[in-house]
């Protein structure tokens, strides 16, 4: 038996936790400043939603996802991204009918099977959002806006924004003819998997990774520049706006990401730490992918954070939250007559919202001392035949050894003691 996590998989351990739950925080702060409510989808879907929604000739389909039977026959498989699921509820919960845009934020981990390296995990996770119902620049603009104010809480300073219209299936399909004479003479030289992109979808030509290839891309006609007159008059609004905003972005008209379903608009925030996991952030608009997965036509933007490197980027960047120090106090007992009050006591502080422990482990009070002094926490509290008979202990302060009387029949008094020295008690 094998006792180690899968590969490219971690354990999240206290203090770390509260690190990340500090971002999510903030993330889910941000987003509730723009109107999104959060959305929690299956961990699995149907195998389908992802071939059909993320795209059949994407590398996540072809090469990365964690699909298996269950007991039923059905084809299901872990979610390797968030939209995909978020459209399929969408549809199925008939979400088209409360009033646009319906704004959801989501925060998950996901699946795919990668070659693990910095940066790059099998089970990871993402913070995103999705908007769907509203067809103008000005949504695109928005959450670009929010993605921005949430870095700028964060501290995070640097990242840079890049942007890049793929405009309509129409366009795209002129330019994939632009795509495969271009490449055409160079058929021979391409990766097995470049050749079989070059039938099926070219735009995914651009996104290889392979050295030669991606040289070759250098050369290859722009997407940019066979934009249809709306598509560029969309992309102009979202940069109006972003320059009303301050915004700073750069026009990066080799982006076409690694997901099927975008039209428009599409971004990237990347890191100047660039490495080939600097792209923190990706998203863009997917005006056909509601219908695509059987809804409507509904136009919707969205975009996912990886966490894992925006934590990373926040570490290179000297701006990552410190662990919150322990709070409350550790309520000791000296003999057996005091276990009991000692509960009474520890659970009438924590119904006054102050984190109170007491000994679990039968230790002695040396012992007790000691593992107060090894978790941390601000204050103790020594339980004792002499104290229950006087209905008064002492509140020591850990840091300074300072001691104050308290009353043990007076719960509101010795939280508000509690409280008032230590603010972050709660
Ligand atoms: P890459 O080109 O780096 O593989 P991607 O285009 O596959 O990224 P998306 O599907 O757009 O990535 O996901 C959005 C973000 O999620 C990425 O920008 C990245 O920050 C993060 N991400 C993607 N795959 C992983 C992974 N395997 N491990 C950790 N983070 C990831
Ligand atoms: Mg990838």
């Amino acid at each position: 038996m094998s006792l180690t996590a899968p590969k490219g998989t971690r354990d999240l351990l206290p203090p770390q936790t509260g690190v990340w739950r500090q971002v999510e925080t903030c993330f889910a702060e941000t987003c509730a400043l723009f109107q999104y409510g959060e959305i929690r989808i299956p961990t699995f879907e149907y195998t389908e939603v992802f071939q059909h929604g993320v795209g059949d000739t994407t590398d996540i389909v072809q090469k990365e996802m964690y699909t298996f039977q269950d007991k039923g026959g059905r084809s299901l498989t872990l979610r390797p991204e968030g939209t995909a699921g978020v459209v399929r509820s969408f549809i199925e919960q008939g979400l088209s009918s409360r009033p646009y845009p319906v704004k959801l934020f989501y925060i998950l981990n996901l699946f795919r099977y990668e070659n693990v390296q910095k940066g790059r995990y099998r089970e990871f996770h993402q913070l995103g959002l999705e908007a769907f119902g509203a067809p103008g620049p000005e949504i695109d603009a928005e959450v670009i806006a929010l993605l921005s104010l949430f870095f700028e809480r964060l501290g995070l300073r640097n990242i840079c924004l890049h942007l890049n219209s793929l405009g309509t299936a129409a366009c795209r399909q002129q330019y994939n003819e632009a795509l495969r004479r271009y490449y055409q003479p160079h058929l021979e030289e391409l990766c097995p998997d470049c050749q079989r992109r070059f039938e099926q979808n070219p735009l995914r030509l651009l996104d290889c990774k392979v050295a030669h290839d991606h040289e070759l891309a250098q050369g290859a006609p722009l997407l940019f520049d066979y934009l249809d007159a709306e598509s560029r008059e969309h992309f102009d609004g979202v940069t109006r706006l972003l320059e009303r905003w301050g915004i700073p972005y750069e026009i990066d008209k080799r982006i076409v990401r690694g997901l099927d379903y975008y039209s428009r608009t599409v971004f990237e925030f990347v890191s100047e730490n660039v490495g080939t996991q600097g792209t923190i952030c990706g998203g863009g608009r997917y005006d056909s992918l509601v219908e695509t997965l059987g809804g409507q036509a509904v136009p919707a933007c969205g975009f996912a954070i990886g966490e894992e490197r925006l934590l990373m980027e926040m570490e290179a960047q000297g701006v990552l939250p410190s662990p919150q120090s322990p709070a409350g106090v550790f309520i000791a007992t000296a003999e057996q007559a005091a276990v009991l009050p000692a509960a009474g006591l520890a659970q009438a502080l924590r119904r006054r919202g102050i984190s109170a422990a007491v000994d679990l482990c039968r230790r002695s009070l040396k012992a007790q001392m000691k593992y107060a002094n090894r978790l941390g926490l601000p204050f103790s509290l020594v339980l004792g035949a002499d104290e229950l008979a006087r209905g008064e202990a002492a509140l020591r302060s850990m840091a300074d050894g300072q001691e104050q009387p308290v009353r043990l029949d007076d719960p509101d008094r010795l939280a508000a003691l509690i409280n008032s020295a230590a603010p972050g008690a709660k």
